[in-house]
């Protein structure tokens, strides 16, 4: 699997076929641009029409843009069929999308349960759908990569609202469950876990939180937040990591969380 590089592209994806939800913006763009460096067809899948087209365009023809709402099990069903028929198989299911939900924490008290639904919804049932139709079309092939967004809101409690924690928290679990049954048929699963990194969903969290501050003021509490010995964590980080897992290099990975944080959960 030792991987080759002509004129700036490498072959470690070379003739895969990867779908990615929440790819019009932030880790879910930054991997499309890394899968494609690195030899795939992508199919950007997201539920901004404005946006998504644009990366697609961006990436030239190996980039396909589909308009798709997780939450919407027809409309992921949908993508998954135009992978196929665009690219002719689905290789790689990158279940990106997700959102923070209310801003900073509202104590359970004030829980309002309408907006837990809508978190659990778009991060958990979303995620659900994406591996189901997924595997309705790798299972018959007998291979595929299948990739899940946590966060280390899914490792450590506190650090976000509760609706974004108990989410987070669940992905290493659908992960678990479902390797169990997939690692039969040749299809591995597994979740990566970033740190906070100042993509547009979480400026606009810390914004609502702390209306007076300057766009500038808010990138310096995220990074300073996960800033170790000088790292801070960027979208090129998760893209890296899902480079690794959706490659056949992770032929033997299943199953796992990939805790992308220099390390901030370990003390
Ligand atoms: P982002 O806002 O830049 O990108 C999220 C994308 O998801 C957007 O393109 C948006 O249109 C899309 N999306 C939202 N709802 C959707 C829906 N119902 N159907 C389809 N697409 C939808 O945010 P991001 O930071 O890149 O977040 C991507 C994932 O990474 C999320 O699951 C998030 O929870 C996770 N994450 C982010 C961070 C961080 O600090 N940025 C850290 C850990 C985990």
């Amino acid at each position: 699997f030792y991987a080759t590089t002509v004129g700036g592209r490498s072959d470690r994806l070379e003739g895969k076929v990867a779908l990615i939800t929440g790819s019009a913006s932030g880790i879910g763009k930054a991997t499309a641009h890394e899968f494609v460096q690195h030899g795939a067809q992508v199919i950007i899948a997201d539920n901004d029409t404005k946006l998504g087209p644009q990366v697609a365009k961006e990436l030239g023809p190996s980039a396909h843009y589909t308009e798709c709402d997780v939450t919407v099990e027809a409309q992921v069903a949908e993508a998954v069929n135009v992978a196929v028929a665009h690219y002719g198989k689905l290789d790689i299911m990158y279940n990106n999308a997700g959102i923070p939900g209310p801003s900073i924490p509202p104590s359970i008290v004030d829980l309002d349960l309408d907006e837990f639904d809508r978190v659990m919804r778009i991060n958990i049932r979303g995620m659900i759908a994406g591996i189901k139709h997924a595997a309705r079309v790798m299972i018959p092939v007998g291979s595929g990569s299948i990739l899940c967004t946590s966060s280390i809101s899914g490792v450590l409690g506190g650090l976000g609202p509760h609706p974004y924690t108990i989410s987070k928290f669940t992905i290493p679990g659908v992960v678990k469950s479902l390797a169990s049954e997939l690692c039969k048929v040749g299809i591995r699963i597994n979740c990566i876990s970033p740190a906070p990194i100042p993509t547009p969903m979480v400026l606009a969290q810390i914004g609502k939180f702390y209306p007076g501050l300057t766009q500038e003021q808010i990138v310096g509490i995220v990074n300073g937040f996960g800033e170790l010995k000088g790292a801070k964590c960027e979208d090129i980080d998760v893209a890296k990591a899902a480079l690794y897992l959706a490659s056949d290099e992770a032929k033997f990975i299943s199953g796992q969380n990939l805790i992308v944080d220099g390390g901030f959960t370990s003390f």
